[in-house]
């Protein structure tokens, strides 16, 4: 984020303080997030994991990206995520954030062992479009990991080379096609490290699995992802047999997708 980024985040942060605002949780009148809501924020034990697969990938399962994800996109987080991201209800990030760390360090946890002899891992913020950016004067998910805990080096190198249609109108096949070939790695900044991708919210994974591609492209190891929340709804299209072959494999259908929920210290998510 640069300086001008930083400046309006600290603005509207104390703007949320100072002012009397509603609840971004549940919209009762409050100074910031309600206390029935933020008791429903609570972090679970472990992060939930699931496979994302790219349309058409091989068979082979080496074309997966393992991503960890700490809540389902539904309730109370999905009400304040939604409010950070459209009405700049930055008080949100903080709750939030720590949720997000639960997916971080279980992601670390996993994939450290596996790294190269002297190689470190680096997490890679998935960037906002220009138009978002303007629009937000902040990058959403850099606002969530400010608040994730401990983690390692950040990395920066990737952009948008044109801006996709907005994501949540699409269908799961026109999610693929809106966004492939539109991230790019900025000059070799990227060349050599190892990556772990961070979101917000992850759909069909259309996004993760594009910054993979671009970030490979400009020399990086992507070893997975780490997401606040997750989710499998998409809007349903005509060509929703691709859509519901990939999401088959990602997810692995019915039951086990059920299972891989994540573990929460209280049910009150659910
Ligand atoms: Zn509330």
């Amino acid at each position: 984020m640069d300086a001008r980024g930083r400046l309006i985040e600290a603005m509207l942060d104390g703007l949320a303080v100072l002012l009397p605002v509603e609840c971004a949780g549940c919209g009762t009148a409050d100074r910031g997030i309600c206390a029935d809501c933020r008791s429903a924020l609570v972090a679970p034990d472990r992060a939930g994991r699931h496979l994302l697969v790219a349309p058409g990938a091989p068979a082979s399962g080496s074309g997966d990206l393992p991503l960890w994800f700490a809540v389902g996109y539904e309730g109370v987080p999905k009400e304040i995520l939604h409010a950070l991201k459209e009405s700049a209800r930055l008080d949100g990030a903080r709750p939030l954030g720590r949720l997000l760390g639960v997916a971080v360090a279980d992601a670390l946890e996993a994939i450290e062992p596996r790294l190269p002899a002297g190689a470190r891992l680096e997490t890679l913020v998935v960037p906002s479009s220009r138009s978002a950016f303007r629009l937000r004067g902040y990058n959403p998910v850099e606002s969530l990991l400010r608040w994730a805990g401990p983690q390692p080096h950040r990395a920066t190198g990737l952009r948008y080379r044109r801006t996709p249609r907005d994501q949540a109108s699409l269908g799961a096949d026109e999610r693929w096609a809106n966004l492939s070939g539109s991230v790019e790695a900025v000059s070799t900044r990227l060349e050599g490290r190892h990556l772990l991708l961070i979101d917000d919210v992850v759909t069909t994974g259309a996004t993760l699995l594009e910054c993979r591609r671009a970030a490979e492209c400009g020399g990086a190891s992507v070893w997975g992802a780490a997401a606040l929340a997750h989710t499998a709804k998409v809007k349903r299209t005509n060509s929703e047999l691709h859509g519901d072959l990939v999401s088959q494999r990602v997810y692995g259908g019915g039951k086990g997708a059920e299972s891989n929920r994540p573990r929460l210290g209280r049910r009150v998510l659910d």
